[in-house]
C-alpha cells in the first residue's frame, strides 16, 4: 500500500538533496496568496461586515454576530456529554502540568561590578487563538492553544473558530464547551483567512461593540489560515506554520507491525493530504506493516480519506541500511510527529535533532499526544521543525533586556564604547558616553 523508496547500499545524499527525495506533502501557500490578499484587504476595510459576508460564502452560514454570548458558552458546557467533559478535564489537567513547568523566571546577569542585564519574560498582552473547524472540529486544539497562553500569563485571550451551518452560525458546541471549561470568555464565530484578518485589524460587531485587535495569532489551520498569517506577520506575531499533519515512524525489526500500522493510519485520518512515512532497516517489518494496512484501512471509518493519504506521494516507506542511516533520514525530513519504535528507543530518540515532538517506544502513540499526553499538539509541519518548535509558554513570552549601569560601571567600559563607535563611523554614539564624564 505504501510506495517504497530504497536508500540502502549507497551513501546517503547530503541533507538538502535527501530532503528532496523524501515523500512530503506539498502545501504551496504562495499559490493561494492571490486569493487570500483580497479577503484580508476586505476585512481591513470593512471589518466584521466583511467577515460575516465571507462566512456566508465559505461556511454557508451568516452568524448573527461575531462575538458568541457568554450564556451560549455556559449552555454548551452544561449540554456537554459527561464522558467528553471528563476526557477534556484530563487533557486540560495534563497539559497544565507540563505547560506550568515551562514558566520562566527573570534572569539577572551581573556583567561587571555595578552593571547588570536582567532578562524579563513578558507575556504578549492580547492574543487570538485559532481552533480549526472545516473538515473536522478540534476542541483539543482549544486546549492546546489556551493552556500555554494562560500559563504564560497572557492577559486577554480571544478564541476564533469557524461558524457551523448546522449549529446556527456558532462554532461547534464542543469547541464552545472547551472554551468555557478553560475560563475563556471571548469567543468569535469566524474562520479561515477572515478570522486571522479580523483578529489582526479588529472591527465593530453587529451590536456596535468593539472587536479589539490582538497582538499575536496562534493555532493550526488550513492553507488559507496559513496564508493569512504570512500576509499579516509583522502587524501581528504568529507561531510556526502548523499545516497538514504528518507522522514519521523510525522502526527496526523489534517493532510491532500492528502498532506501526495503526499509528500511520491514525494520522492519515486527519486529511487526504496528511503524510504517513515509515523509515526502517527491516524489509520484513515493512512487508508486515503493508499487510496490516491492507486489512485495517478497509475496516476503519474514514477509509477513503485514509487510502488517499497513504497512497499519495506524501506518504511512503523509506528503506535504510541501519538505524544510524534512519536517524539521518528522519533529521532531514523533520517530521511534525516522530515515533521511535526500535531497540533502545530512548537512546535513539534522544539522538534526533529535528522533529516537532518525539514519541518513544511502543506505548507512546501520536494520538496520545493529540489529546492526553500533556505535550502540545500544535506543532511545526512541512519541515519547519528544522528551525521552529511547537506551541509552548515560550511562544507567548518575549525576553526583554533591562540594562542597569552605575556611573562607575559605565566609566569602566567607556573607552571600548568610544572605540567601537569610531570603528562604525558613528562618533555621536561615543560622545553620548564621553559627554557624561566631561563636566
Ligand atoms: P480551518 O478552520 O483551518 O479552515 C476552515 C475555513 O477555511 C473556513 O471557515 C473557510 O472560511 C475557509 N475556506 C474554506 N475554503 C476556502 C476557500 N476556497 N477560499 C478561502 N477560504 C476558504 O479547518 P480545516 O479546513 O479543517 O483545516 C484544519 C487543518 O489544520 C487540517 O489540515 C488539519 O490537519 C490541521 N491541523 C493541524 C494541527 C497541527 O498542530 N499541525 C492540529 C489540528 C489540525
Amino acid at each position: 500500500m505504501l510506495r517504497r523508496l530504497d536508500l540502502r547500499s549507497a551513501p546517503l545524499p547530503r541533507t538538502a538533496r535527501l530532503r528532496g527525495l523524501l515523500p512530503r506533502a506539498e502545501q504551496d501557500v504562495d499559490a493561494v496568496l492571490h486569493q487570500v490578499r483580497p479577503i484580508v484587504e476586505d476585512v481591513r476595510e470593512r471589518g466584521a461586515e466583511a467577515a460575516l459576508e465571507l462566512a456566508e460564502r465559505f461556511d454557508r452560514v451568516r452568524p448573527s454576530a461575531v462575538r458568541v454570548p457568554a450564556q451560549t458558552l455556559q449552555g454548551a458546557l452544561s449540554a456537554l456529554d459527561p464522558g467528553v467533559r471528563e476526557a477534556l478535564q484530563t487533557s486540560i489537567a495534563r497539559a497544565r502540568a507540563v505547560h506550568g513547568d515551562q514558566r520562566r523566571t527573570d534572569l539577572v546577569t551581573q556583567v561587571a561590578p555595578g552593571g547588570t542585564v536582567t532578562e524579563r519574560f513578558v507575556p504578549v498582552r492580547r492574543v487570538g487563538l485559532y481552533a480549526p473547524g472545516g473538515l473536522a472540529v478540534y476542541p483539543s486544539s482549544v486546549v492546546m492553544n489556551v493552556v500555554p497562553a494562560q500559563a504564560a500569563g497572557v492577559e486577554s485571550i480571544v478564541l476564533a473558530s469557524p461558524p457551523q451551518a448546522e449549529h446556527g452560525g456558532l462554532p461547534h458546541p464542543t469547541v464552545l464547551a472547551a472554551a468555557a471549561m478553560l475560563g475563556v470568555e471571548e469567543v468569535w464565530a469566524v474562520g479561515g483567512a477572515q478570522a486571522v484578518a479580523l483578529l489582526a485589524h479588529g472591527g465593530t460587531d453587529t451590536d456596535g461593540a468593539e472587536l479589539e485587535p490582538v497582538d499575536m495569532v496562534t493555532g493550526p489551520g488550513n492553507i488559507y489560515v496559513t496564508a493569512a498569517k504570512r500576509l499579516l506577520r509583522g502587524l501581528i506575531g504568529i507561531d510556526a506554520e502548523a499545516g497538514t499533519t504528518e507522522i514519521a515512524v523510525l522502526a527496526d525489526d523489534t517493532a510491532d507491525p500492528v502498532h506501526v500500522a495503526v499509528d500511520l493510519i491514525s494520522q492519515a485520518e486527519h486529511d487526504p493530504a496528511a503524510a504517513s512515512v515509515l523509515v526502517t532497516d527491516s524489509v520484513e517489518l515493512a512487508d508486515a506493516v503493508d499487510r496490516e494496512l491492507a486489512t485495517r484501512v478497509a475496516a476503519t471509518k474514514h477509509t477513503e480519506r485514509i487510502r488517499e493519504a497513504l497512497g499519495g506521494p506524501q506518504s511512503g516507506t523509506v528503506l535504510v541500511d541501519d538505524i544510524d542511516a534512519g536517524l539521518t533520514v528522519v533529521d532531514a525530513y523533520a517530521a511534525e510527529h516522530l515515533e521511535i519504535q526500535t531497540r533502545d528507543a530512548r537512546e535513539v530518540g534522544f539522538r534526533v535533532r529535528n522533529a516537532g515532538a518525539i514519541f518513544i517506544g511502543p506505548y507512546a502513540p501520536v494520538s496520545l499526544g493529540d489529546y492526553c499526553a500533556g505535550s502540545n499538539h500544535v506543532l511545526p509541519t512541512g519541515g519547519c521543525a528544522r528551525h521552529s518548535a511547537g506551541l509552548s509558554v515560550q511562544t507567548f513570552l518575549r525576553g526583554v533586556h533591562v540594562v542597569e549601569y552605575t556611573e562607575e560601571a559605565l566609566r569602566e567600559v567607556a573607552d571600548q564604547v568610544v572605540t567601537l563607535a569610531g570603528a562604525e563611523d558613528l562618533p555621536a554614539h561615543g560622545e553620548a558616553v564621553t559627554a557624561r564624564f566631561a563636566r
